[in-house]
């Protein structure tokens, strides 16, 4: 078999993630650049560049342009920790356990 490509972006750093139980039967690859994943037992569409979707391909440059979706949002400033509310008592004879602000 011929050193495996990748069906989506045609990069050819491809990693082996899972070996079927019984050996030899099928693997889980994945590409080291768009991280598509497929099954070496998966039909030619979703295993061969030249049978994938032309619709799906993608290039390097695509990938490097894709947005996130969904968006991530800015890292929200840090926050001190909220004051701990302090519990006290009150006034000596009240057990109504109201606040005080
Ligand atoms: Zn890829």
């Amino acid at each position: 078999m011929a050193v495996p490509i990748c069906p989506r972006c045609a990069h050819d750093v491809i990693e082996s993630l899972f070996l079927s139980p019984v050996p030899g039967v099928w693997e889980v690859l994945q590409c080291g650049c768009c991280h598509y994943c497929w099954r070496t037992s998966e039909p030619p569409r979703r295993t061969q560049r030249d049978f994938y979707p032309d619709t799906f391909k993608m290039t390097a440059e695509e990938i490097g342009n894709a947005p996130s979706v969904p968006a991530v949002p800015p890292v929200r400033a840090a926050r001190s920790a909220p004051t701990p509310r302090l519990t006290h008592p009150g006034p000596a004879g009240q057990t109504t356990g109201d606040r005080h602000e």
